[in-house]
């Protein structure tokens, strides 16, 4: 089962995507988190990604996007399938996409502007395990996370500022792959502002059909 998560920033692809990739035992491959992380190690590849483009609220140029995607689909824990969170964003990236592998399903999950900038404003991540939690999840103890007690961190790209320019660039860039994979049968919309547990069910029933 390969899936692609579209929607704007702060929808909530990435909690569904670690629930729905747990569920049905597949990769969760997301390319913000692999941006995050390189930069955090010190890749000058990731540092100078950071700088540049994802620390201002801009898409990281689709080569080395690609070429990061690309890769990852060859390890190992693929072989079952994945969920690909935050890729495609651009039209030339699902095309890169459409020529390395078959994708089942494309899970639109759709928010409005005012749902999403509360959320992403509210939005925080554990440094260590890298859990997200925010007004639909919060941490039982603040600034801690539930599960390994490691300090949970705002994101630099959700502050308000980064915030609205993160939106504009969706809507310019990644909205127009709604029409691309609608046009390919792909297309799967769910309403990204119900309850997560049924957001969830909602994306299962999708993947299971
Ligand atoms: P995300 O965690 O998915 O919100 O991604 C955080 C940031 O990483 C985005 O705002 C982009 O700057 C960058 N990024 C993630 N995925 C992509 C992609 N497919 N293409 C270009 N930039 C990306």
């Amino acid at each position: 089962m390969n899936l692609i998560f579209l929607g704007p920033p702060g929808t909530g692809k990435g909690t569904q995507a670690e629930r729905i990739s747990a569920e049905l035992n597949i990769a969760h491959i997301s390319t913000g988190e692999m941006f995050r992380q390189l930069a955090n190690e010190g890749n000058s590849l990731g540092v100078e990604a950071r700088d540049k483009y994802w620390g201002k609220g801009n898409l990281v140029p689709d080569d080395i996007t690609i070429g990061l995607v690309q890769e990852r689909l060859k390890k190992e824990d693929c072989k079952n399938g994945f969920i690909l969170d935050g890729f495609p964003r651009t039209i030339p990236q699902a095309e890169a996409l459409e020529k390395i592998i078959k994708i089942n399903y494309v899970i639109d999950i759709e928010s409005t502007d005012a749902v999403i900038i509360k959320r992403l404003t509210s939005r925080r991540q554990c440094q260590n395990c890298k859990k997200i939690y925010g007004i639909d999840v919060p941490p039982k103890e603040e600034g801690i996370c539930d599960i390994c007690k490691g300090k949970l961190f705002q994101r630099d790209d959700d502050r308000e500022s980064v915030i609205m320019e993160r939106l504009n660039v969706y809507n310019k860039q990644t909205k127009p792959l709604i029409e691309f994979y609608k046009s390919r049968g792909l297309l799967r919309i769910v309403n990204g502002e119900n309850p997560i547990e049924q957001i969830k069910a909602d994306i299962l029933e999708i993947a299971q059909k």
